[in-house]
């Protein structure tokens, strides 16, 4: 009786020992760069540019966002926040570890969160932000900060060595998206306007023009047709067939 006593208790407490590990082996995420992580990577593409990639949610879900950093001769230029002040701080921290070098100036490409919402860190350290005056307007009236207002429809900006030129080509994801052209490079930083080629669906559409959207691609592949690298919004960067595919969604939205 006692040593049946014994048998049970050895047995239940090998099986909360058991249970317990196994569940927690079970249960354990992934080792991946995940969601709520702080964590940015970076990827690069030339010498001289990066993409900044951040992580943040969407209807729940967690997405990848891509960003730019640009190194010149008097310092580095960013495109567009990360998703999250937390990774925007890291960005900047990271910047002055990597590279050693100061911000110049940062630029943002539309008033969403995933371009914008790191904006008051550029600012507290002095940091110009440029957009467009839509932009500004759109930024204000959500809460982003006001940006400095001095892009027009084709801006070009100096940073030493380096230019920098924006062009809004027309309303495509949101009414205020604008592309950024590095012509030294020939990296065309295309923002939410394009969509990867693994993109399924066009993504958030809500501030979207389905009918303009079409045509303002064309105004991009018809102004930057030697571009060589092309970085969306969010996803894997590749070639001007990012282009084409984006507006193979738009004509057959479903597929
Ligand atoms: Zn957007």
């Amino acid at each position: 009786m006692l040593r049946d006593r014994k048998i049970r208790f050895l047995l239940v407490v090998m099986f909360t020992f058991c249970f317990g590990y196994c569940q927690t082996t079970i249960v354990s995420p992934p080792a991946s760069s995940d969601s709520d992580s702080n964590t940015i990577e970076w990827i690069k593409i030339k010498e001289s540019v990066w993409i900044h990639k951040s992580f943040g949610s969407f209807d729940g879900k967690t997405y990848p966002s891509n960003g730019l950093v640009v190194l010149a001769n008097k310092g580095v230029v960013v495109i567009d926040t990360p998703w999250t002040i937390a990774q925007t701080e890291e960005l900047i921290q990271s910047i002055q570890s990597k590279f050693q070098k100061e911000i110049l100036f940062l630029v943002v490409t539309h008033a969403h969160d995933d371009r914008m919402v790191g904006v008051p860190s550029f600012q507290k350290r002095n940091i110009p932000v440029y957009s467009t005056k839509q932009t500004a307007k759109i930024a204000k009236e959500k809460g982003y900060g006001v940006p400095s207002p001095i892009l027009d429809i084709q801006t070009r900006l100096s940073a030493g060595n380096v230019s920098i030129e924006v062009f809004y080509p027309g309303h495509g994801h949101s009414p205020d998206n604008i592309v950024v052209w590095l012509p030294e490079t020939h990296i065309l930083f295309a923002g939410c306007l394009v969509k990867a080629l693994e993109a399924g669906d066009l993504g958030n559409v809500k501030d979207a023009d389905l009918l303009q959207w079409e045509l303002s691609v064309k105004r991009v592949l018809s102004r930057y047709p030697d571009a060589e690298v092309v970085v969306p919004g969010h996803g894997n960067w590749g070639k001007l067939d990012l282009l084409r595919h984006t507006i193979r969604l738009l004509i057959t939205p479903n597929d």
